[in-house]
């Protein structure tokens, strides 16, 4: 029987944004194991900030396996983190208890910057390189370096091979900063998917001597973009039924909701969601037809199709947990009767 080498990966205790974490086990298997074949495992909680009292063990619940394309026989287990009695989710374990539904679509657009010696890829030790222009979509060595796109290529192909539903690639408009797109279907199996493409960027960019700077403003107060991570979403109910009256019930709601939204969107996003630069200021809902500069956009085809379709939130940053992102989206649509008779 094959051995295969079976990659525990889960989410930290750190705040505000948890790290990723992973370690390996080997077991034998006649085939590529089902998620159902793999075992409940432990780790040293005292070591990740998640140790509970004087017992330090906790408990990974293998909740998703993707074949692991950087490994003969290798595969990548998404684990939730359990209190040692394995059924009781731990506390800083945000998976167990989302809102989720396979007819609710998410589509996230994941940036970040690579960066080396403390400062994005390409940059000189002091001062700036030429100013934003010709990043974004850029080709050519001066404008995206030698080595970046080697990267995301081949992250790409990790992730289709991971079975990861990877949608695309862009520069962004800083030098130094990427883009990616991941959709799915269903809040967990979307989120699942940001978690598991970070983990694979991330553990590839080791042997690159490159770090992931997933900072929503890593240049502070300047010109320099910041990063986002907007969360494209539709239910069924707005990709069948839809309607500008059952739309504007659904603006009203996320503007009444903005602070649960902005807890869960990804720390420091004041530094981000300036009002300047093509975003919306954090503390004031919009929405605008194909408006960038507002919180939330949408598309054109939205508003041709009587009001159908999806839209998008521009708010979440690169750090944001989509867990809780997806989740806080389909709370504030529930919350909103499709009743549209009863409105106005
Ligand atoms: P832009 O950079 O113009 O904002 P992108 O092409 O980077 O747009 O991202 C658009 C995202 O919208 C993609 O991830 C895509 O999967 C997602 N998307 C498209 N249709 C839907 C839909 N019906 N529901 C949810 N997300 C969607
Ligand atoms: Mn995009
Ligand atoms: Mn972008
Ligand atoms: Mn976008």
């Amino acid at each position: 029987m094959p051995k295969f080498k079976l990659e525990y990966i889960w989410l930290d205790g750190y705040t505000p944004v948890p790290n990723l974490r992973g370690k390996t086990q080997i077991k034998e298997y006649d085939v590529f194991p089902s998620l159902e074949e793999l075992p409940l495992w432990g780790f040293d909680g005292s070591s990740t900030q998640q140790a509970e009292g004087r017992s330090s063990d906790c408990v990974l619940k293998p909740v998703a396996v993707y074949p692991d394309p950087a490994r003969t026989n290798g595969a990548l287990v998404m684990c939730e983190v359990m209190m040692p009695d394995g059924v009781t989710p731990h506390p800083t374990n945000k998976r167990a208890t989302i809102l989720d539904d396979a007819g609710a679509w998410f589509g996230f657009e994941q940036e970040y910057f690579f960066y080396k010696n403390g400062r994005p890829l390409g940059f000189p030790e002091a001062g700036y390189p030429a100013p934003q222009g010709p990043y974004y979509t850029g080709v050519g060595f001066k404008n995206v370096g030698d080595v970046a796109r080697q990267i995301v290529e081949e992250h790409l192909d990790l992730c289709l091979a991971a079975g990861i539903n990877h949608e695309g690639i862009n520069a962004e408009v800083a030098k130094g900063q990427w883009e990616f797109q991941i959709f799915g279907k269903g809040s967990k199996k979307a989120a699942d998917e940001v978690w598991m493409a970070r983990y694979l960027l991330l553990r590839l960019t080791e042997k690159y001597g490159v770090d992931i700077e997933f900072h929503c403003k890593p240049l502070g107060d300047t010109d320099w973009n910041g990063s986002g991570m907007h969360a494209n979403f539709s239910t069924s109910y707005m990709r069948e039924v839809g309607g500008k009256a059952y739309f504007e019930k659904l603006m009203a709601a996320f503007e009444a909701n903005l602070d649960d939204h902005i807890a869960v969107y990804g720390p420091d996003n004041h530094m981000r969601l300036t009002g300047k630069h093509e975003t919306a200021p954090w503390n004031k809902f919009s929405y605008g037809v194909a408006d960038r500069g507002a919180s939330i956009r949408v598309p054109h085809s939205f508003v041709k199709n009587d009001y159908k379709g999806y839209l998008e939130d521009r708010r979440p940053n690169s750090m944001g947990d989509p867990y809780q992102i997806a989740s806080q989206i389909l709370k504030t649509i529930s919350s909103v009767s499709t009743d549209v008779s009863a409105a106005a």
